[in-house]
């Protein structure tokens, strides 16, 4: 069973025009209007592989009515509730060359009673599952509390028990807090950027992501994945260390990639996977959706294929950070 939460879904809406040009009229005769939110991507994700998935959050007037009406057609079960504001927009304008530029809305405010109202939805949820949930915890949110995951953390470990597995997609100073606190995600995916600006230090290669993964501000996460788009990801699984090289495609839309990887991830945990099934499942789920035009699919058929091209290579350790 995986439980997703999303904070601030959105309504994607995806351009696709042959020149962009700042300042002009650019035309567009091929839009695509998805809901969306990394939550809701990952949820859909892991319910496409054959997951009992379902996934919480909130939704905030026209959009979010919008946001319900799609969530009813999606192979996941929903329980969003409506706070007041507005659902954000997120547009996207992918050119010729597949330069993505976008525009996204800050969406509603997540005040410290809506906070309060989405963890008593998990924990209550969770108490109703025979066994606790995969929990993934996904996507930013407009919050004055730069600690909310962290409390989020805290507070379901608290109720669930220090086994619950606690999946996190999130950046920035959420995420920042959330490895500083005492309570650990079980499971970080950072990009290489977002990695980047977590441990302070810029980062161009696989080989540098590497060499900062025995960063002390890493201590007690026990699986960190910082996926590297078309050169797939490097992993750490408690003490050990895989390069996961992935094979050259004719991506489509790359965004939403991390999100699928996250439910390809949260899809192999909730199986109990080996790690190695695990990062396959997670690459070919990202490389799935970057060969499809919509946000956050992905096809079985296409994930299976791809399942058995991604290269794992055991890195030894000789260094120590
Ligand atoms: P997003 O924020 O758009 O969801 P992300 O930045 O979190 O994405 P990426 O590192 O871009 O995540 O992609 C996640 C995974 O998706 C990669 O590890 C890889 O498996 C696949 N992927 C992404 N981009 C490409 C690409 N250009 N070619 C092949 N696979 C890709």
């Amino acid at each position: 069973m995986i439980l997703t939460v999303t904070l601030n879904p959105s309504i994607d809406s995806i351009y696709f025009t042959d020149t962009f040009v700042l300042g002009e009229m650019n035309r567009c005769n091929n839009p695509i209007k998805a809901i969306g939110g990394k939550g809701i991507n990952a949820g859909r994700t892991a319910a496409i592989l054959g997951g009992d998935v379902t996934t919480t959050g909130v939704l905030a007037g026209i959009n979010g009515k919008f946001i319900q009406a799609e969530l009813e057609q999606e192979p996941f079960k929903s329980a969003f509730f409506p706070i007041s504001g507005e659902s954000r927009n997120a547009v996207t304008v992918m050119d010729q060359e597949k330069n993505q530029t976008e525009i996204v809305e800050l969406g509603p405010e997540i005040t410290d009673t809506t906070a309060k109202k989405i963890i008593d939805t998990v924990i209550d949820f969770s108490f109703k599952q025979k066994e606790a949930p995969v929990i993934a915890l996904c996507g930013s949110a407009n919050t004055k509390n730069e600690h909310l995951y962290q409390d989020y953390l805290q507070q379901l470990q608290d109720q669930l028990g220090p086994t619950v597995k606690i999946l996190t997609d999130i950046s920035g100073k959420q995420l920042q807090n959330v490895v500083n606190g005492t309570i650990k995600p079980y499971f970080i995916k950072p990009n290489i950027h977002e990695f980047a600006e977590l441990v302070n230090r810029p980062l161009t290669s696989k080989q540098d992501v590497i060499e900062q993964l025995n960063h002390p501000l890493l201590v007690g996460i026990p699986f960190i994945l910082v996926s590297c788009g078309g050169e797939g990801a490097v992993a750490k699984y408690h003490e050990r260390i895989f390069d996961v090289g992935i094979p050259a495609i004719d991506i489509i839309n790359p965004t939403g990639s991390g999100d699928a990887t996250v439910g390809g991830v949260a899809f192999a945990i909730d199986q109990g996977l080996s790690i190695e099934e695990t990062l396959r499942y997670g690459m070919a789920c990202g490389m799935s959706n970057a060969l499809e035009q919509a946000v956050g699919y992905v096809s079985v058929e296409i994930v299976d294929t791809l399942k058995h091209n991604i290269v794992i290579h055991e890195i030894e350790q000789m260094f120590h950070v």
